[in-house]
């Protein structure tokens, strides 16, 4: 159990095909009950096929604002409530030099990492103010922070989830509703397995660690954020990079 009430929680974790939302949502569905999404209702089958049934998969495509609506109903509908925790983890980058750049691009990449979010967490928050508890995490990442070549659109995403981030905590906090965002460094998913083998090189040449990081270790410090030990920490980017980055 994550929290001292009776009744399990509930979860919706965007982006839970693969990678570290696969991870999270395994994770809590241990102790809670979680709607995780894919793009298609294809991958959505697959999340509770391969999940056992832990997880129930639903489908839903953040490139568009019209489809979150009617997610959220079926979400809140197979969950039985309103979710008490959101994990605003689905993310794409499409990387090219500043210059070369679309509107397109730009705007796609903000639409999936950053508005998404917002639209999201507008739905979840209201709930979980009037419950007086709930839990928030944004997936954010190191190059919010660095800066990274060939990755405007999606640092300015991210770096824009993480002052949303800050300024949702601070309208939520006195109704016991933690709001924080975690920045994970390198992990090994789809999204990293496509750099060229002299990018991860170079990478692992940055890393103190000298290793690239595990989805598992994301979702463990995830666990950590939406228990209740953690009530007093709202606000924050924690930062899990093998010291790649210290801030
Ligand atoms: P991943 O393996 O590429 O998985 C991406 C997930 O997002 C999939 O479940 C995918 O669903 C979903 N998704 C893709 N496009 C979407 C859309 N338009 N609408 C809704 N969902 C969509 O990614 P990951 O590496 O696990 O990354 C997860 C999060 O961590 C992202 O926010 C990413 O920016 C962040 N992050 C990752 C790293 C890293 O090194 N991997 C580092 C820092 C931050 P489908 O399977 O249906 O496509």
């Amino acid at each position: 159990m994550i929290n001292n009430q009776s009744e399990k929680l509930k979860v919706v974790v965007t982006g839970a095909s693969r990678g570290i939302g696969r991870a999270i949502a395994d994770n809590l569905s241990a102790s809670c009950i979680v709607v995780g999404t894919a793009t298609t209702e294809e991958r959505a089958r697959q999340i509770s096929d391969t999940s056992g049934g832990a997880i129930i998969g639903l489908a839903l495509d953040l490139s568009s604002r019209d489809n979150i609506d009617s997610f959220w109903t079926k979400a809140c509908d197979a969950l039985g409530a309103e979710p008490d925790i959101l994990i605003n983890n689905a993310g794409i980058t499409d990387d090219t030099l500043f210059l070369r750049m679309k509107d397109e691009s730009f705007d796609r990449v903000l639409q999936v990492n950053l508005m998404s979010c917002f639209s999201l967490s507008r739905r979840a928050l209201k709930s979980m103010v009037r419950k007086r508890w709930g839990r928030v995490i944004n997936i954010s990442s190191v190059v919010a922070s660095t800066g990274n070549v060939g990755q405007a659109n999606y640092v300015a995403a991210k770096a824009g989830l993480e002052g949303l981030t800050r300024a949702l905590a601070h309208e939520v906090a006195a109704r016991g509703v933690t709001v924080n965002a975690i920045a994970p460094g390198f992990i090994v998913t789809d999204m990293t397995d496509v750099l060229p083998e002299s990018t991860i090189a170079a990478i692992l040449s940055k890393i103190p660690a000298k290793r690239m990081g595990d989805s598992a270790e994301v979702a463990a410090l995830v666990r950590y954020l939406v228990s209740s030990e953690s009530g007093y920490m709202t606000g924050q980017v924690l930062h899990l990079n093998g010291g790649m980055y210290m801030a």
